[in-house]
């Protein structure tokens, strides 16, 4: 058994014969898809079954996402839609929640549930098997919810993690996605990302390993040059960049400046000439001017991502960024994010 607890029994006085139907909603990043599997596994083992649909279910699961809050609200109206099923299903909410979103979810019916390490799930059929290398983080983005939602950073044991990649590569998946809120922070005792990749990439066989996300302050010449040696690493890096003006990077907390991140790229594609590049862009930031605007626009352009994931600034309760004035209009936000998407998808 590989790590796996539970941090609270939800189904106390369940009974084998019952043979509850359960459905997951997964919303957001990879990580919660990969959680959401991981429950799945732990809910199969408490003799639920997958049911076809949330209309069939007697148990719904809400893996949400809170970085925006357009998809917040979206979750409000779920759950009363959830609430008309003729099955009248037991709602639970989980993932990346804040504290004041719960108590309003519970009023509207759905409780959150604190989901802790499952062991993975053993039948999964696509090549890509998810790792959770670590959880949490400490960054404290002045516009981002995941280290309230998420807590501090918590990095799982190297041989943990090690166990559950053999296990993934026995049942035949070609590809190890390795997922953290900022996984080149990774750290357990004298273990770092770069002995970590090291250890994965001695693993005998043919397959090969991704991992998500990076901060690009925790990206070490050692990272570096482990990545360009490691055989099995793809060579692609996501690397989020947010903004490309200094005056915004800092109001957004993110501790680096346009020139350090400029170099960091050009140090990488010396060391590892075939490396791509993807990255996150948060456009319409408060205060953001269209000349900071075009010095994000010139950045993209300059480093020829082969993906972006183009968002436009949503105000998240409890984040530093949520008191300031978010003075760009929608429109304005949606004319950056156009002029973004044109320069990375050249459409
Ligand atoms: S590093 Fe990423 S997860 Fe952490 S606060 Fe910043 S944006 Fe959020």
């Amino acid at each position: 058994m590989l790590d796996c607890f539970y941090t609270k029994p939800i189904f106390k006085n369940f009974k084998k014969t019952q043979a509850k139907k359960y459905f997951i909603l997964t919303y957001g990043c990879q990580m919660n898809e990969s959680d959401s599997e991981r429950i799945g596994f732990y809910l199969e083992k408490k003799a639920y079954k997958p049911a076809k649909s949330e209309k069939q279910a007697d148990l719904v699961i809400l893996n949400i996402c809170s970085v925006r809050q357009s998809a917040v609200n979206r979750i409000y109206s779920k759950i009363n839609k959830l609430k008309t099923i003729k099955t009248k299903p037991k709602i639970f909410i989980t993932g990346c929640v804040l504290d004041k979103d719960k108590k309003k979810f519970k009023i509207l019916g759905a409780s959150y549930k604190k989901f802790g390490q499952i062991a993975m799930k053993k039948d999964c059929k696509h090549k890509i098997g998810y790792v959770p290398i670590m959880r949490g983080c400490n960054n404290f983005c002045s516009y981002c919810v995941v280290p309230y939602t998420r807590g501090r950073e918590f990095s799982r044991s190297p041989n943990t993690i090690l166990r559950e990649v053999r296990e993934l590569l026995k049942q035949g998946h070609t590809e190890i996605v390795l997922l953290g809120q900022n996984v080149n922070s990774y750290l357990f005792k004298k273990t770092d990302f770069s002995n970590l990749l090291k250890l994965i990439n001695n693993i005998s066989g043919d397959f090969k390993i991704r991992f998500l996300t990076n901060h690009p302050k925790d990206m070490s010449d050692k990272l570096i040059n482990t990545i360009s040696k490691c055989e099995k690493i793809i060579k692609e890096i996501h690397l989020p960049v947010q903004s490309g003006d200094n005056k915004i990077l800092r109001a957004m907390n993110r501790k680096y400046t346009k020139e350090h991140y400029l170099n960091l790229i050009k140090k990488i594609r010396k060391k590892i000439p075939n490396i791509k590049f993807t990255t996150d862009v948060i456009v319409g930031f408060p205060g953001e001017t269209k000349a900071q605007f075009q010095n994000t626009a010139d950045l993209v352009k300059k480093v020829k991502f082969t993906n972006a994931y183009i968002a436009k600034y949503s105000p998240r309760p409890e984040t530093t960024a949520f008191n300031l004035d978010n003075n760009i209009s929608h429109k304005e936000k949606k004319r950056r994010e156009k002029i973004l998407r044109k320069i990375v998808f050249k459409k």
